[in-house]
């Protein structure tokens, strides 16, 4: 391997940046090349490349987002825009490419590595933490801190007006931030995608759960049941008018801000790991730290939506609100 084609693609997470600098530094410790596509699948299509250097990563490993920036790109699902993304790899003599993103980035990794001979390692950025083959993924614990930093704000404003608060979070297919975060901020109960029935069970424990509780926050994942916060908002008002029920969707600042430290360490050691799996023949594989060590997971594994949800977490968020 000489030359490296480094992409950030799909929904941005925070510590990108330091994954980023990882690949950069380990590729210049082993004298290799790196150069960086600008905005993902897009930029790869149309050549949009610049060249990296130990001083095109300093100061990045502190800031969220992505400086590569990045895209969805529906061109790079057809076969004509593959083909101009190689073309272009190949003029730029890229003979790798290492890819931080989620499962879409994956998947595009995984067509274009069946249709050319192009070895490619995938680095797991996403909030979500949705994917096989790695314990966390690169942004996960930053948002989860963000989220948690939020609800303990607006618990303040609830406690003091004894109010309802229903919180949404993101999570379209998974509701691994809101029980994580349900838990740390004493949620008196969540709703997520992978449980159905999680109406039923709320205005349940609304009905006959403690009374003299002053404030309560119903967690919310966007892609829960009932069909997010402001659905679940209008059904506990009909059933529960006494409760002064308000809303609050936390949005894209889960996205942004300074990873933190659990970020910027994963990021490092899998950005350094993506190159010396290059180097030792390695491909169409995601790396990821499982057990605390470094793990190679087939683009396919990956991808494959079942990552379970623990019913013991369930079952406490239950236990710790009574
Ligand atoms: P996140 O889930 O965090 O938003 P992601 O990586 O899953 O990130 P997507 O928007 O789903 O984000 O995918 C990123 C890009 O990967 C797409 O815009 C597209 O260019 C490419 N891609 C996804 N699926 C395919 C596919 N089947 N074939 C080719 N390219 C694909």
């Amino acid at each position: 391997i000489k030359k490296i084609g480094l992409y950030t693609s799909g929904g941005d997470s925070p510590g990108m940046n330091a994954a980023i600098r990882a690949v950069v530094r380990t590729a210049i410790y082993y004298g290799i090349e790196v150069m960086g596509i600008r905005r993902g699948y897009e930029g790869m299509t149309k050549g949009d490349f610049v060249p990296m250097n130990r001083k095109s990563v300093s100061n990045i490993i502190q800031r969220g987002g992505t400086i590569l920036k990045t895209a969805r790109c529906d061109n790079f699902r057809t076969p004509e825009g593959r083909q101009q993304a190689y073309d272009h790899l190949k003029k730029n003599n890229i003979d790798a490419l290492v890819g931080i993103g989620g499962d879409g980035t994956f998947t595009g990794a995984k067509v274009f590595g069946a249709e050319y001979d192009m070895p490619i390692i995938g680095l797991p950025g996403t909030i979500d933490n949705d994917l096989m083959g790695t314990d966390f993924t690169i942004g996960y614990d930053t948002a989860i801190n963000t989220v948690v930093e939020a609800v303990d704000k607006i618990r303040d404003t609830a406690e003091s007006h004894d109010r309802l608060f229903i919180v949404e979070v993101m999570g379209r297919d998974s509701g691994l931030i809101a029980l994580r975060t349900g838990i740390a901020a004493g949620a008196e109960a969540i709703l997520i995608p992978e449980h159905k029935g999680g109406m039923e069970g709320l205005f349940n424990r609304l009905e006959h759960g403690r009374k003299d509780k002053t404030s309560r926050i119903v967690i919310v994942a966007e892609g829960e049941e009932a069909g997010g916060a402001f659905e679940v908002g209008r059904l506990v008002q009909e059933r529960f008018p006494n409760y002064d029920t308000r809303i609050s969707i936390l949005g894209h600042i889960q996205r942004g801000g300074a990873p933190s430290c659990m970020d910027r360490v994963l990021a490092s050691r899998v950005g350094a790991a993506a190159v010396e799996a290059l180097r030792d023949g390695h491909r169409n594989e995601m790396i990821g730290i499982i057990h605390n060590e470094i793990a190679y997971t087939p683009f396919e594994h990956a991808i494959k939506h079942h990552v379970e949800i623990n019913p013991n977490l369930l079952k406490l968020v239950e236990i710790l609100s009574m």
